[in-house]
């Protein structure tokens, strides 16, 4: 019996993953969960899996919640110091970072640090804070698996042997991107579009921040760093390929000839249910594969004109340092900045890449660092958007 701690349990991965839970309950059990503000699907959540605690990101909907759950012997807590708690807790076995952004990273780190097996989905965290935290996944020895769609399916595709062998025997890895709603879109046509269009993606039904990002291919730009990270290569050694049915989702070619892919319906459950039972198998209830149905796969070279954040995500890697933290940090803004319709959808990359030309980037030495030069980031950002000065 895995005992899980689910960090963003009323998110898009949050639910699938309930979803993994309940359809395994011989399996898995869920230990603990979190939510920032959401109190009535968190309160569903407490009342149907009975969680020993459930942590809430203010007093006021803390309070709330345990108002809604009166009866259950759920502990009601709240804040950064008890995402970080329950994400140690002895009775942990995996912890699913499933929270949205920036605000992942300590909760993530804490039970990195405590030595859980950890599913990453918020590769925010890991893009910021990259080298800190491989270092600290390798001090603690702890069993890193990848939830992203992407990285998961390269993590299957590379030999599974003993270390190092895949740095010698692979010659590039290969992501695919779906292209986002706006692939086919001319720059005029994409720069009146509206966060309800951004949000539409064709293949993926997701959290509203990476539905934006998957709009604006900042999210392959985050995925690029994110692989970087976890795979031991540079941009150089990461073609990203469009591939507009989100049916390989990523391809790892060997030196002899050989690519090896991971195909799939595009559904979260399939990687949530990969990491969870690692290294086994389990059932989800997503519909099999049928390739006569698809049909056709196409592929196709990514537009950079049209879309710059992936280059901008190459760069800040190139630049190291701090300028992946600034690069996360700006688009965070930028993203909300467009979904409170304060900006344009094409001014999020262009935001993006005035506030990482013109900020002071330095080393990593410390988290610390890697905060200072989050919210610098961010005043910077703030300050473009109230005066226009970007575009
Ligand atoms: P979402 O917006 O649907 O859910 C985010 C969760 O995080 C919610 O439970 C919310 O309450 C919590 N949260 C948000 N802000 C918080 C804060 N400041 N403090 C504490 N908790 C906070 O997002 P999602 O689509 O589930 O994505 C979650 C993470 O997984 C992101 O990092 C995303 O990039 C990554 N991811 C998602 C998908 C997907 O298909 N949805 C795929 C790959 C990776
Ligand atoms: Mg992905």
């Amino acid at each position: 019996m895995q005992g899980i701690c689910l960090l963003g349990a009323t998110g898009s991965i949050g639910q699938s993953t309930l979803e993994i839970i309940a359809q395994h309950p011989d399996k898995f059990v869920l230990i603990s969960a979190s939510a920032n503000e959401s109190v009535d699907k968190m309160a569903e959540i407490c009342r149907r899996f009975k969680p020993q605690r459930a942590v809430m990101g203010s007093e006021k909907t803390c309070n709330e919640l345990a108002q809604q759950c009166q009866g259950l012997a759920t502990s009601f807590e709240w804040g950064e110091a008890a995402l970080e708690s329950i994400a140690s807790d002895s009775d942990v076995d995996q912890v699913m970072a499933a929270i949205m952004g920036f605000a992942g990273l300590k909760p993530t780190l804490a039970g990195v640090r405590a030595g859980k097996r950890t599913l990453l989905a918020n590769k925010e965290s890991l893009v910021t804070a990259g080298k800190l935290f491989m270092d600290e996944v390798a001090r603690h020895d702890v069993t890193l698996l990848p939830i992203d769609s992407e990285h998961n399916a390269i993590y299957q595709s590379l030999p599974q042997t003993s270390s190092g062998a895949h740095k010698r025997d692979v010659s590039k890895i290969i992501l695919t991107a779906s292209g986002g709603p706006f692939r086919k879109w001319s720059l005029d046509d994409m720069s009146s579009v509206t966060p309800e269009q951004a949000c539409k993606h064709p293949n993926w039904s997701m959290g509203q921040k990476i539905s934006i990002d998957s709009a604006s291919l900042m999210n392959k730009g985050l995925e690029l760093i994110e692989a970087c990270w976890l795979f031991d290569v540079t941009p150089n050694e990461v073609d990203v390929v469009v591939h507009p049915e989100s049916i390989i989702h990523s391809m790892v070619s060997y030196r002899d000839g050989s690519v090896i892919a991971q195909m799939g319906n595009p559904d979260m459950k399939i990687p949530i249910a990969y990491g969870m039972s690692w290294p086994d198998r389990v059932e989800t209830n997503v519909a099999p594969l049928n390739l006569i149905d698809v049909a056709r796969l196409n592929f196709e070279s990514p537009d950079l004109l049209r879309f710059p954040n992936l280059k901008l995500a190459a760069d800040a890697w190139f630049m190291g340092g701090t300028a992946m933290a600034v690069l996360n940090a700006a688009n965070e803004i930028a993203v909300e900045a467009f979904l409170n319709r304060l900006i344009g959808f094409l001014d999020i990359a262009k935001l993006n890449e005035h506030v990482l030309t013109v900020a002071n980037i330095v080393a990593v030495n410390t988290l610390d660092d890697v905060f200072e030069a989050d919210r610098y980031s961010r005043h910077l950002a703030l300050d473009m958007i109230s005066r226009g000065k970007f575009s």
